[in-house]
């Protein structure tokens, strides 16, 4: 089994420490932030990543904190309100694995928080590599505060801004997208109980149950790329951005207030060829392959980068960088679809001609559902690849 260290505590970071813990490795994580904590807003998490979710021994409580859409319903109106098209996302094993559920970062953090701990993988916060330098048998690393720490290999899960990724030799910039999304946190009226998204004109605002009492809303709008937000007037911003989109929008845009938190992302990806490898150096989760969030697939990929890691591990053991160079190549196809698909999905979203959004509506309505299962037939049959390949690997058990 081997000592691994993971910079970068989020969503990615905490997944593969548990998913390494659980395969029997010593495991250690490292964050730079001086909490361990996450923000309230919310995030979806369909069926694939609640495969993950189960996989790391927490679903049943991410169940219970979070709110599973019943059916996987997801409406599109129209910014008055009037139904588009209504589709449905695939739940998994018989309805076990349900289709989509919303739930806050904060919690979905700390559930990952209390199975690592659970697992005894310990995290020193306020801490940054400095150095990084490669051993014959091993990685050694410097920290902010001079400390130094030695591993059999350094995963690197630092999000799209990684500062190790460049310390470790990659030459990589996140791409600013032309997308900002507003989010915002509210109460949750009974009747709101599906994903919904209102199809503007340029524009896109969305609607998502996190629990049986609040959601969270997001829209998202083409915004110059330098674009500075003053965060004392997001309310007022968001509301202003969004004036024009109705419906069950409107009451949730109405009620804007510093206490909704309105927050500003403007948005970017990280879309890097292989090899998400050096040596004992591995890149996993959005510092290899930030996708844009329009799919809502960016922490489902992250959290599945760390049992697919465990599991290659145990198929190409005792040669960590011949494995950590095949978990890679197992992960760049189904990664850099997602991150297409979504692509393709902003694009549609920024449409604004009368013509152009009339042609994307009828579209809609004609094809949404035969999208929504080709995409998600496409992930599982990665993930069957997955599996065959790692199977086809797999040292024999003598
Ligand atoms: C607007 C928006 C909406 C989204 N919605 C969804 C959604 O609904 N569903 C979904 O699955 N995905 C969604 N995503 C994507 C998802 O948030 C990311 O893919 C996911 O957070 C990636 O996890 P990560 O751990 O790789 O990176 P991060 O979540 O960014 O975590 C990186 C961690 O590393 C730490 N760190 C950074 N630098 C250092 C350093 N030098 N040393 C030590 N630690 C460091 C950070 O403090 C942080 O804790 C969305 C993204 C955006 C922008």
């Amino acid at each position: 089994m081997a000592d691994l260290l993971i910079s970068g505590a989020g969503i990615a970071g905490s997944a593969t420490a548990i998913a390494l813990a659980q395969a029997g490795h010593r495991v250690r994580l490292l964050e730079r932030a001086p909490t361990d904590t996450a923000p309230s807003s919310g995030i979806f998490v369909y069926s694939n990543g609640l495969l993950t979710l189960d996989a790391l021994g927490v679903l049943p409580e991410i169940l219970a904190a979070g709110y599973a859409v019943r059916d996987g319903r997801n409406l599109y109106l129209d910014p008055q309100g009037r139904t588009l098209a209504e589709t449905r996302y695939p739940a998994l094993d018989g309805g076990r694995i349900p289709a989509i559920v919303g739930i806050r970062r904060a919690d979905l953090h700390r559930i990952l928080v209390a199975r690592r701990a659970a697992l005894g993988v310990p995290l020193r916060l306020a801490s940054e590599i400095v150095a990084l330098t490669e051993t014959p048998g091993g990685v050694r690393v410097t920290l902010t505060d001079g400390t130094e720490h030695a591993a059999d290999a350094l995963i690197v899960a630092e999000g799209l801004r990684s500062g190790t990724r460049a310390l470790a030799g990659w030459d990589v910039a996140p791409r600013y997208t032309g997308f900002g999304v507003w989010r915002s946190v509210h109460p949750r009226p009974a009747e709101i109980d599906a994903k919904i998204l209102v199809m503007g004109a340029g524009k896109r605002f969305g609607i998502m149950p996190i629990s049986d009492d609040r959601l969270y809303t997001f829209g998202t709008i083409s915004m110059p790329k330098d674009r500075r937000i003053d965060p004392a007037q997001g309310a007022a911003e968001m509301a202003a951005t969004f004036a024009d989109i109705g419906g069950p929008a409107r009451q949730f845009l109405d009620a804007l207030a510093p206490e909704a938190e309105p927050f500003y992302t403007a948005v970017e990806e990280v879309a890097l060829p292989l090899p998400w490898s050096r040596g004992r150096v591995l890149l996993i989760g959005d510092a290899a392959h930030a996708s844009t969030p329009f799919m809502g697939q960016g922490g489902a990929m992250a959290m599945e980068d760390g049992t697919v890691l465990a599991r290659t591990l145990a198929a190409v053991p005792d040669d960590l960088p011949a494995a950590f160079a095949r978990f890679a190549a197992l992960r760049y196809p189904a990664c850099a679809f997602v991150q297409e698909a979504s692509r393709r999905v902003g694009e549609a979203g920024a449409i604004e001609t009368r013509e152009a959004v009339a042609a994307r509506d009828a579209a809609l309505a004609r094809d949404g559902q035969a999208q929504v299962d080709g995409f998600y037939a496409r992930l599982a049959a990665f993930r069957a690849e997955t599996d065959a390949a790692l199977a086809a690997s797999a040292v024999p058990v003598p």
